[in-house]
């Protein structure tokens, strides 16, 4: 059925102009009505309404409308395929192929399932958050996971925030407000984006005194630089770079103790905290917050979501006096966690009391340990199926490469994997325009696939692909 005889013949009328159909009028043709129904009737009309205004000017514009831009199927059509799209998601899952194993852009760690049901599970229900089960009476929603991560630690206290900047904010704004905090110069770091050392100093209203020089920093620099106006001590983890060749940090030992000689508290911002030795599972070293601790830190700062793998969090662990200063802090209320991040975190660290399993249980160690041999089989088992899917366009092979930990963990510490390298067979001209396509063909998948460019080939780490099926059933959807 056509509404609008006048431009059933595809031609753009002239005077008069062709009545459109009411709102109503369209609402109330049968396949519409369906998708009021599945759509919901609000979103339904003005969509209806939408569209319509858009063939009204089409028309008056003189423009060429198809000559069954009026019938039922047709507006029917175009209103689904809107709606739909409306309706997906816009945070989706992606196999994240990088080889960035905590990727800041792909949502850094995946949760284990007893995090993941243990934020059902807060989401959904009414749960004791600030709620003190034993005696009945309001609670501290810190409580909920102060005594795992002391037990783990060693700490005399913690507390949680909203991310790693959020701690290093609220400890420099609770402990050095209008005072001084001295850094060593090679530590004032742009971690990703907004996150500078200088810049979160300032707002939170501490005077940044920076001492040495960019590649070396002794500890008389600090010595000289204390004065009445001193709050505190601070080293920051230069956790995404190196300072190679003529260099000198002062040790933390170093520091701990010349702050505690002017009874000023030392601060180690730590960045990407794991909270077990990974040398024990054949990984690079990285400092943990229990060594921090033991050199004499009084506080320290680590992230949630980073090599520890669990929710966004910023975690302070240290000396009681100071955690209870942070918590007296307004600003505390501003940029405290909510239950499903305390959910997830207080699940995490249940798995680090097993030390044993981890590797196996929580994802992100898994993914870093995961053994090379076993990434090249997975390599192995796509490669012809995927060599199909690109014939004609691309070369596929499968090829040995480094993944790396990422989120501010050494980029010079890498981990041999492998990858399926794939190469568009035009050389030469045309050949950067053929990598960017196969790129995208891979992003419009729908599970999107990242993968990462490097020396003229797409590549796909499979360190961190531990559902081959999501890859492969779909390679048949690629569209170049
Ligand atoms: C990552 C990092 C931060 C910021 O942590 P977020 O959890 O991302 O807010 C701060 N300091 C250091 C040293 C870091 O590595």
């Amino acid at each position: 059925m056509s509404l609008s005889s006048l431009a059933a013949d595809g031609k753009a009328p002239t005077t008069p102009l062709p009545t459109i159909p009411s709102v109503d009028r369209v609402l109330n043709l049968p396949s519409v009505r369906a998708l009021t129904e599945s759509y919901g009737r609000a979103i339904t009309t003005t969509a209806v309404r939408q569209l319509l205004a858009e063939l009204r000017e089409q028309l008056t514009g003189n423009l060429d409308l198809p000559a069954d831009a009026f019938a039922e199927t047709r507006l029917a059509g175009v209103l689904e395929q809107r709606l739909y799209a409306a309706r997906q998601p816009r945070l989706r899952p992606v196999l994240n192929l990088t080889g960035t194993v905590l990727h800041t852009n792909l949502g850094r760690a995946r949760l284990p399932d007893e995090a993941v049901a243990a934020v059902l599970m807060a989401a959904s229900q009414a749960c004791n958050l600030e709620y003190d089960l034993a005696g009945g009476a309001r609670g501290d929603r810190d409580d909920l996971i102060e005594p795992l991560l002391r037990e783990i630690t060693g700490a005399e206290a913690a507390t949680v925030v909203n991310n790693n900047a959020a701690a290093v904010f609220l400890a420099l704004n609770s402990l050095g407000q209008r005072k001084q905090v001295i850094v060593s110069r090679g530590e004032l770091v742009e971690i990703g984006g907004a996150f500078r050392v200088p810049d979160i100093m300032a707002r939170a209203g501490c005077r940044l005194q920076e001492v040495g020089t960019t590649n070396r920093t002794h500890l008389k620099d600090f010595a000289e630089a204390i004065d009445a106006k001193t709050a505190l001590l601070l080293k920051v983890h230069t956790s995404n770079y190196a300072i190679q060749g003529f260099t000198a940090a002062v040790e933390e030992a170093a520091l701990a103790q010349l702050a505690h000689s002017h009874n000023l508290p030392f601060m180690v911002d730590l960045g990407s905290g794991t909270l077990v030795n990974l040398r024990d599972f054949g990984l690079p070293q990285e400092p943990t917050p229990m060594d921090s601790l033991a050199a004499g830190a009084d506080l320290v700062t680590f992230s949630g979501d980073k090599l520890l793998g669990g929710s966004q969090a910023g975690i302070l662990i240290g000396r009681r006096d100071l955690i209870a200063r942070i918590k007296k802090n307004p600003l505390k209320r501003a940029l405290r966690v909510d239950k499903m991040t305390l959910a997830a975190l207080e699940a995490v660290l249940q798995l680090y009391r097993d030390p044993e399993r981890l590797a196996v249980r929580l994802p992100t160690l898994r993914l870093l340990t995961r053994a090379v041999a076993d990434i090249e089989r997975t390599a192995q088992t796509l490669s012809p199926a995927m060599g199909a899917a690109l014939a004609g366009v691309a070369q596929v092979e499968v090829r040995a490469c480094h993944s790396q930990i990422g989120s501010g963990s050494l980029p010079i510490d890498r981990l041999p994997s492998f990858c399926l390298a794939v190469t568009p067979i035009v050389r030469g001209k045309g050949e950067g325009t053929a990598l960017k396509k196969i790129e995208q063909a891979f992003r419009n998948l729908p599970v999107p696939v990242i993968g990462r460019v490097s020396e003229g080939a797409f590549c796909l780490d499979l360190r961190c692909l531990e559902q081959v099926d999501m890859l492969q059933s779909q390679l048949g959807s690629l569209r170049f």
